[in-house]
């Protein structure tokens, strides 16, 4: 693939586990380039656009969105897939399809929507994606999903608890005989948490609501601050703020590269299949685990508890709520198609609905419900 030989330990399309409806085979491009392709054309990954990832849509047209998220995710992955030799069309269906399952709000629409569920079987966002990808997608006509191969929907289900996990069939299984997932898999969590850890620096220094005289306190921060410092003292915050970002990103990718390459020769696997059986060998060096743990916990504690991000998170956890009281307790208040499913299963269709709005969309339909003005 793109002229560079891949590794003997890389997701191999041609002995994928498959499908879960045999399809004919893709022709001009790989079984996993036909599963990214499903998942650009899918609506749910088109409503990431209008999805919290920190900041609520309305609240600044720079701040990413799970949108914007997902394609610094799949942009991270792809480079590092280079790097590692790994199939970058498989990082990339991950990577763009890992967030589906966000409810409106971000984390605090999830919290809200599991505790409204609780008693039904709760819900969580990994979960959720998968059933975007294996049910809620409707655009084919012999199948519900999108019917991606094993290898994305493995990757797409990054936790599970056992329970639910030993009826999820083919992709729950290691979470119960306790083997890894593909290295494609693997890296595109890590490129997560390097996309995301990075973009709310960039985000909370934008909105003012960290500054940079707090992140020094961060040693991943500090370095690069004053490396930016040094070579452009004379330019605007914004750019050294660039400066340095751009150079905690490039220092966690070098080190995820190196530390992941020295697992993998360590272990040598021999084929994809090896590798589950290995432990886990995408990882950082300690050093820069421990860093890059030093920067979550500052993002929590100065940021994400931040009250202006508490403030909205709580309007939205209350419109989630609100929205979840009034459809279960009666369905008619759904649009018809989710009435429908109601009758199967009301408590989980209400959930599939609601996690499918996006933030502005949520925001409307609570007016809409409890406004009388609204229509
Ligand atoms: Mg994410």
């Amino acid at each position: 693939m793109n002229g560079i030989q891949l590794a003997l330990y890389a997701a191999d399309p041609q002995r994928s586990r498959g499908r879960r409806l045999p399809e004919e085979p893709a022709t001009g491009r790989s079984e996993y380039g036909r599963d990214r392709d499903r998942i650009v054309h899918a609506n749910a990954f088109r409503r990431l656009e209008y999805k919290t990832q920190v900041f609520v849509n309305h609240e600044g047209d720079l701040f990413r969105t799970r949108l914007t998220h997902s394609i610094e995710v799949a942009q991270l992955a792809r480079s590092i897939a280079r790097q590692l030799r790994l199939h970058e069309e498989l990082v990339e269906a991950i990577s763009l399809a890992h967030d589906l399952g966000h409810t409106p709000f971000g984390h605090a629409g999830q919290d809200a929507l599991n505790d409204c569920m609780r008693s039904f079987g709760g819900f969580e966002h990994n979960l959720q994606s998968l059933r975007v990808v294996d049910l809620l997608e409707e655009r084919y006509g012999a199948f519900d999903g999108l019917n991606l191969t094993f290898e994305t929907r493995e990757g797409i289900l990054k936790h599970c608890a056992t329970d639910v996990a030993a009826g999820l069939g083919d992709v729950g299984e290691r979470f119960l005989d306790g083997t890894q997932p593909s290295l494609e898999a693997q890296l595109a969590n890590f490129a997560d948490e390097i996309a995301y850890n990075n973009h709310d620096v960039d985000d909370g220094l934008r909105s003012g609501l960290i500054l940079p005289e707090q992140l020094l306190e961060v040693p991943l921060f500090r370095r690069h601050w004053d490396i930016a410092q040094a070579l452009y003292p004379a330019a605007s915050e914004r750019r050294r703020i660039n400066e340095t970002v751009r150079r905690m990103i490039n220092t966690l990718v070098l080190d995820l590269v190196g530390a992941s390459q020295a697992n993998i020769d360590r272990h040598a696997p021999a084929s994809p299949d090896a590798v589950r059986r290995l432990p886990a060998m995408i990882a950082f060096s300690p050093e820069i685990e421990a860093e890059s743990l030093a920067l979550k916990r500052f993002l929590r504690d100065a940021l994400y508890q931040h009250y202006r991000v508490q403030r909205m998170s709580t309007k939205g956890r209350r419109i989630v709520r609100e929205l979840f009281q009034a459809f279960i307790a009666d369905a008619r208040l759904m649009p018809p198609q989710y009435q429908a499913k109601a009758e199967a299963d009301r408590a989980r269709a209400v959930a599939d609905y609601i996690s499918g709005m996006t933030d502005r969309y949520a925001m409307r339909e609570h007016r809409r419900l409890f406004a009388v003005e609204e229509i």
